[in-house]
């Protein structure tokens, strides 16, 4: 049987929120670990540059900036392990949550395995993710000067992301598989109003060309079951995201979406349990509005520590 790791401060996943709380956490030196599930620097890793996180004027890579924020964790002493949470348990202290490759006590916790976005799976989606292919257009929208993009989905979230890319692209398609819109009524009206935005309906995306950018699309019209070439500079995928909690699903309180619900000390409704990032965010979204949430988990772990020892001194 594996031995089980006590830790003061254990955190799930290793992204802007989870390294961030590492850091806090370390240099409240609490020597906190923190399991990285499979994605070491979230999904901040995955695209090329990030140019909206302070203090690189230049941007920075996003690869890089995940191997940055765990360099300076670790730095106060914070360890990183390449582990994957599967299981917790919450009805007894300290807490139990057991990994692949071990099984670890913890007096608090600091969930922030984070989300992900909802993919097509065509063919040339994943391979030209960062080099045209996106799921998020505050992060992206900027390269697309001047430029042509698609915007795939039919709720909010494609026709919110749709327009604010019409500050940039000279040109929005939506491409949506129906031919009713799911989002609200205002934004329907603004997209259809808005000279740049251009609808293409009953039709799926099947494929991305691949090459060193995007530059065309194979899309499909499901009703007459035609295809054609689409050409185009961006492809940005709105079809949803979804929390990494399930998990967590009869054990904490979460939206109907499966966001983790928090006050705004980031506290859940365990005590010593926090979440923070895009597990208990729908609204934000990015790397500087997660690490905030992580620095605030591990101050008020930092907190409920210092009273449990401050009680167990009284007796
Ligand atoms: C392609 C792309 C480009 C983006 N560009 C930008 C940008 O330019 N600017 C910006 O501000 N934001 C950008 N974002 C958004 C930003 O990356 C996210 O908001 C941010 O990464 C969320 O941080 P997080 O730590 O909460 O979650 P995530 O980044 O999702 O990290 C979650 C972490 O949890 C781990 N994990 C999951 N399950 C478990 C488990 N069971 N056990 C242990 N660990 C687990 C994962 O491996 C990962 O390490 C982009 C997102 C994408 C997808």
């Amino acid at each position: 049987m594996t031995e089980t790791r006590h830790v003061k401060v254990l955190i799930l996943g290793a992204g802007p929120t989870g390294l961030s709380a590492a850091l806090y956490a370390a240099r409240a030196e609490l020597a906190p670990v923190v399991l990285t599930g499979m994605q070491l620097g979230g999904q901040a890793a995955l695209t090329d540059v990030i140019e909206n996180y302070p203090g690189f004027p230049e941007g920075v890579g996003g690869a890089q900036l995940g191997e940055l924020f765990q360099k300076q964790a670790e730095r106060f002493g914070a360890k990183v392990e390449y582990d994957l949470a599967t299981e917790v348990d919450f009805s007894q202290r300290p807490y139990k949550v057991v990994a692949d490759n071990g099984a670890y006590s913890a007096d608090t916790l600091i969930i922030a395995t984070g989300a992900d976005p909802v993919h097509l799976n065509i063919p040339g989606e994943y391979e030209m993710t960062g080099r045209g292919v996106s799921y998020c257009a505050t992060c992206d929208g900027w390269f697309f000067k001047d430029k042509k993009v698609v915007v795939v989905g039919g709720g909010d979230s494609a026709f919110e992301e749709g327009l604010f890319l019409t500050r940039y692209a000279s040109s929005v398609t939506l491409v949506h598989r129906r031919e009713e819109f799911r989002a609200s009524a205002i934004l329907q009206k603004r997209a259809q109003e808005h000279p740049k935005f251009n609808f293409i309906l009953n039709t799926v995306v099947t494929e991305v060309e691949q090459g060193e950018k995007v530059t065309s699309l194979k899309l499909k019209n499901v009703v007459s079951g035609e295809e054609s070439q689409f050409e185009t500079d961006g492809l940005f995928i709105f079809i949803g995201h979804t929390p990494n909690t399930q998990m967590f699903k009869g054990k904490l309180a979460m939206s109907e979406l499966g966001y983790i619900k928090v006050n705004d000390k980031m506290e859940t409704g365990v005590a010593g349990v926090y979440a923070a990032g895009e597990a208990a965010d729908p609204t934000f979204k990015q790397v500087i509005t997660s690490a905030g949430m992580g620095a605030a988990a591990a101050i008020q772990a930092t907190r409920h520590l210092e009273a449990l020892e401050a009680e167990s001194a009284r007796g």
